[in-house]
């Protein structure tokens, strides 16, 4: 067993809750409830065919959310201890600049599975989200929003769906609580990265997910990644995606943290993401390809132009046609030199982060 792993068991966290319910009442922390242990042995972290046996790790990712900290701790407390799951919840501070890192160390205080990073400044929900990925422990790993839009009590739900044996079971806001202007274009979204990925999700981008441990391993997300992070897992070979309807809530404190930007970002990686899913190990499919075409067509005119001046005599002046092949065959060469550069950096570049392995045995 890891030391993480042991982190995660509840009998060890007993004695240090005792001297950390001591040291609460002297730092006279207001305690809104009391974490009990649960007394859960014999952990067999290998199978995920009961509850007693999961370990399941939640990530939430963060920034200036600090009304929402305790109230969320609590109701994920009751569903885990309720169904009895070994659980570690990983709070991702993504640069808060209110009082949410200190909530989060007095919940890391009480409670012997919460543990968190703190970023010193605001890099943004994928790179929260790929940190809290890194240290997750968990057979499952489930992903939620800190603002209590998300409900806890959707969680034996995913952890069910994924025993079905999916990769992924993302949420599906069906009745969503948010501003019509916000439904609608992520109704847009949805549908177009639906057509561009061939991924049946209604609902892309939900904060609730569940994801096998596997996945969350494979994938490196940045940017505004965590919007289409099914698309790079499917990529990745992960090809068992499904979604279930879940509870969505109204945001009872603070404000979104995306605004209008949001658009047009999410716009640009959709374009990234295809880009990279489709022909990264390849650039010279898309690049060297259109750029030959391109080039030729250019070529074409040009000649075609220099047959009728040197046949019939026909002069160069006035013949726009003749710019047009000139900047078709510059055009297309361009396109081309960017294809093989692309072809040098993959060809130069670490082969292993290509190809995810579903098992090994090397001696
Ligand atoms: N979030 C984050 N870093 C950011 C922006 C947001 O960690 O730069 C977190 C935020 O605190 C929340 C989750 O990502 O837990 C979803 O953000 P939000 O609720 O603002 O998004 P919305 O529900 O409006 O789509
Ligand atoms: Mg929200």
């Amino acid at each position: 067993m890891s030391d993480t792993e042991k982190n995660m068991n509840n009998n060890e966290g007993q004695a240090n809750q005792k001297n950390s319910h001591a040291n609460d009442k002297k730092k006279n922390f207001k305690r809104y409830y009391r974490p009990k242990t649960n007394n859960i042995q014999n952990k067999n972290y290998n199978s995920l065919k009961n509850n007693k046996n999961i370990s399941i790790s939640i990530v939430i990712p963060l920034f200036n959310e600090e009304e929402s900290l305790e109230p969320l701790h609590k109701s994920i407390y009751d569903v885990v201890t309720r169904n009895k799951y070994n659980y570690e919840i990983i709070f991702v501070d993504d640069g808060s600049t209110d009082r949410s890192l200190q909530i989060i160390k007095r919940l890391a205080y009480r409670d012997k599975n919460v543990k968190y990073i703190s970023f010193r400044q605001n890099y943004g929900k994928s790179a929260a989200l790929n940190e809290g990925f890194k240290i997750a422990n968990g057979d499952i790993v489930i992903t939620m929003d800190a603002d209590l839009q998300d409900n806890p009590e959707e969680i034996p739900n995913l952890i069910n769906k994924i025993n079905e044996g999916y990769d992924i079971v993302s949420g599906w806001k069906k009745d969503r609580k948010d501003s019509f202007v916000k439904n609608q274009t992520s109704k847009i979204y949805n549908f177009v990265t639906r057509l561009v990925s061939g991924i049946k999700l209604h609902d892309m981008n939900c904060g609730l997910k569940a994801y096998r441990k596997d996945v969350v391993k494979s994938i490196e997300i940045y940017g505004e990644f965590h919007r289409y992070i099914p698309v790079l897992a499917k990529w990745h070979g992960f090809k068992k995606i499904t979604e279930i309807p879940v509870k969505h809530q109204p945001r009872q404190y603070g404000v979104s943290k995306f605004g209008l930007s949001r658009f047009y970002k999410g716009f640009v990686d959709l374009i990234t993401v295809t880009f990279i899913t489709r022909y990264v190990t390849r650039p010279m499919h898309l690049f060297g390809l259109w750029g030959a075409i391109i080039a030729f067509i250019g070529f074409m005119i040009e000649f075609y132009l220099t047959y009728e001046k040197l046949i019939h005599n026909r002069g160069l002046e006035n013949r726009p046609l003749l710019f047009l092949g000139i900047l078709m065959i510059l055009f297309g060469g361009q396109l081309f030199s960017t294809g093989l550069i692309g072809e040098l950096i993959v060809h130069n570049s670490n082969k292993d982060k290509e190809y995810t392995i579903r098992e090994k045995k090397v001696e």
